[in-house]
């Protein structure tokens, strides 16, 4: 008996840390990017079939020892004896709900199994870089670079930090350009959503306008511009074509960049100083690439 009980507590506390465990995953992007969500999966498996086998394997506990309350056991509090005309009677007590009880069990098992596929559903949605295969990552990294290199006018290459050796997770650094050696990092967040975009048509908001504004960004850095507002101003007109060249619906792509326009210029505080966009960053400026359209950024 003992031996059973300590083997319940354990597969109750496995089951328990794998549930913590999945939970933690669906919520932290960390952990999703460094561990894959059939781990927890197989680790879970692998001890549930632990303990069936093992529970095969091992001696079936004494049948007779598990008889039901009868009258001999009335004083220990198990049913009661009642006296009526035929005399003393042993009333035994009410069955346990049992069956309800695992029923209900099952049920709540169930409804929670579904919520954690429905969650699991949703974070897939906004997968990670790294969940992509190596091919699809080789894919998208050619075409963005095609791209960098388009608004760069200069042989380039773009590269996606898989492991965050630039861009730093959960930093605000999305992307870092080596103009000397033609080079850029894009964090894999960025990555993923041009990525989403470009070959699987999904996304189309302010995140998606966000990232085609960083690789513009670092293509710009890489076509020989330093000064960060400067780039930015340009980042912000060269995105508009970007965007509708890898899917983005064009009107939709134009009321992105006005919001991201007047966000940047609403955006006065003092570390993003130097990042702010110069006041020549304006339709007809001396920053506007297509001056007499009447539009801007785009
Ligand atoms: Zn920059």
């Amino acid at each position: 008996m003992r031996h059973e009980l300590d083997r319940g507590t354990l597969q109750s506390s496995i089951r328990a840390a794998a549930l913590v465990f999945v939970v933690a995953w669906l919520f932290s992007d960390d952990l999703r990017a460094w561990i894959p969500v059939w781990l927890p999966i197989v680790i879970l498996l692998a001890a549930e079939v632990e303990f069936v086998l093992r529970g095969r394997t091992e001696r079936p506990r004494h049948e007779s020892r598990r008889v039901a309350p009868g009258p001999e056991d009335a004083d220990l509090g198990f049913g009661e004896l009642v006296e009526d005309d035929d005399g003393i009677r042993f009333v035994p007590p009410p069955a346990r709900p049992e069956r309800a009880r695992r029923r209900l069990a099952w049920a709540v098992g169930g409804v929670l199994a579904a919520i954690v596929v429905a969650l699991a559903v949703r974070s897939d949605r906004a997968a990670t870089w790294q969940a992509l295969s190596s091919d699809d990552r080789a894919k998208a990294e050619t075409r963005f670079t095609a791209e960098a290199a388009r608004i760069a006018g200069a042989s380039v290459r773009v590269r996606c930090d898989d492991g965050y050796s630039f861009t730093g997770a959960g930093s605000d650094t999305l992307g870092i350009a080596f103009p000397r050696s033609g080079l850029t990092y894009l964090d894999p967040t960025v990555c993923r959503r041009l990525y989403d975009l470009a070959f699987r048509g999904r996304g189309s908001d302010e995140r998606t306008i966000d990232s085609i504004i960083v690789l513009a960004h670092e293509a710009v850095h890489l076509g020989g511009e330093r000064r960060e507002g400067v780039t930015e101003c340009l980042a912000l007109q060269a995105a508009g074509p970007l965007a509708v060249r890898l899917g983005l619906d064009e009107g939709r792509a134009r009321r992105l960049l006005d919001a991201a326009f007047s966000s940047r210029l609403a955006e006065r505080n003092v570390i993003r100083a130097a990042y702010a966009l110069p006041s020549s960053c304006r339709e007809g400026g001396a920053l506007d690439r297509r001056p007499g359209d009447s539009r801007f950024p785009f």
